[in-house]
């Protein structure tokens, strides 16, 4: 990759000042290209109730179809925004698009999006946000965000003002990818206003080979119970993991078992509960 990552002095800048990569014009140039050509699209996969399989919540995970490259991760998708100066026109591209699919599903279900630290951490973003909801006509507590440290850490004092802004609208938080070796961990429950922690999928995946995970899980839900919060289990995917995790507490889970993300018009067409009920026989 040493190509792209050559640097080019800016034109009329002072040298070593206003340098930038060749690398991120490209990834501008591609996520503008993406954001307004119609490449990127949202997929939505159920968060279930465990026992019946009902559907009680989306969330929408980004899909990005590049022209020559064919399908492109949602974490490069991320980054390539980050380092193209673009991230908060794509997180408000996701919003809008979650907020106008909550029209289409049934009105009690709710809708999660995972929203970057970089976003949170600028208070026009929630100016920003505060438009979608009214051009959409979304109720913002239909809207969960997904709090992760897929490209950043959470840093609290950041991003503290505009949560609780965006929790007096009535927006709700989940604190994403706990047990997983990118996550802070619970520490986090101290400092932010989450009313969801969602298990991810490492600890879903290995419980059953893996005392310390099950121990973790059992903590996890222990803990919510006593401070009144929900708790997402992800990432499942077979039915002995369905299973041990309805013995270990969990009731919302989420995976492949039950459903893999898809766009709206497919989702609407399948019933969740019957899928699962046929794989749960
Ligand atoms: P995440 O928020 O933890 O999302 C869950 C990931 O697990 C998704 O991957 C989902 O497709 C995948 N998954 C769901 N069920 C299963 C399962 O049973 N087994 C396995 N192996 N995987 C499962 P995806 O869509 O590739 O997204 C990866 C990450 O990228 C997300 O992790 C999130 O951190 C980030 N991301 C995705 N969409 C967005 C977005 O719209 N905006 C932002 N800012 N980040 C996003
Ligand atoms: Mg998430
Ligand atoms: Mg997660
Ligand atoms: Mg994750």
């Amino acid at each position: 990759r040493a190509d792209t990552a050559m640097y080019r002095i800016k034109k009329g800048g002072k040298a070593g000042v206003s340098i930038f990569r060749i690398e991120d014009q490209q990834a501008e140039l591609d996520m503008r290209q993406a954001l307004q050509g119609g490449e990127l699209e949202m997929h939505f996969q159920p968060i279930v109730e465990g026992e019946y399989g009902n559907a009680l919540a989306y969330e929408a995970l980004l899909r990005w179809n590049h022209p020559t490259r064919g399908s492109v991760s949602p974490v490069e998708a991320i980054e390539a925004a980050e380092k193209a100066g673009l991230i908060e026109q794509v997180d408000l591209w996701v919003l809008r698009e979650a907020c106008m699919a909550q029209h289409v599903l049934r009105p009690a279900q709710r809708i999660h999006v995972n929203i970057t630290v970089k976003s949170l951490r600028d208070p026009y973003f929630v100016e920003q946000a505060m438009n979608v909801f009214l051009e959409t006509g979304c109720s913002p507590n239909k809207i969960e965000i997904e709090l992760n440290e897929t490209t950043q850490r959470l840093d609290a004092s950041h991003i503290l003002p505009q949560l609780l802004r965006l929790r007096e609208l009535g927006v709700t938080f989940s604190l994403d990818d706990l047990g997983s070796p990118s996550s802070s961990g619970i520490g986090l429950l101290q400092e932010l206003p989450v009313s969801t922690l969602k298990i991810d999928r490492i600890l879903s995946q290995n419980a059953q080979s893996n005392r310390i995970s099950r121990a973790m899980i059992r903590g996890v839900v222990a803990m919510a119970k006593e401070l009144d919060l929900s708790v997402i289990a992800e990432g499942v995917e077979t039915d002995e993991q369905y299973r041990l995790l309805l013995t270990l507490g969990c009731v919302h889970m989420q995976g492949y078992y039950f459903s893999r993300p898809k766009p709206l018009g497919r989702l609407r067409s399948e019933s969740v509960r019957m899928k699962h009920a046929a794989c749960a026989r």
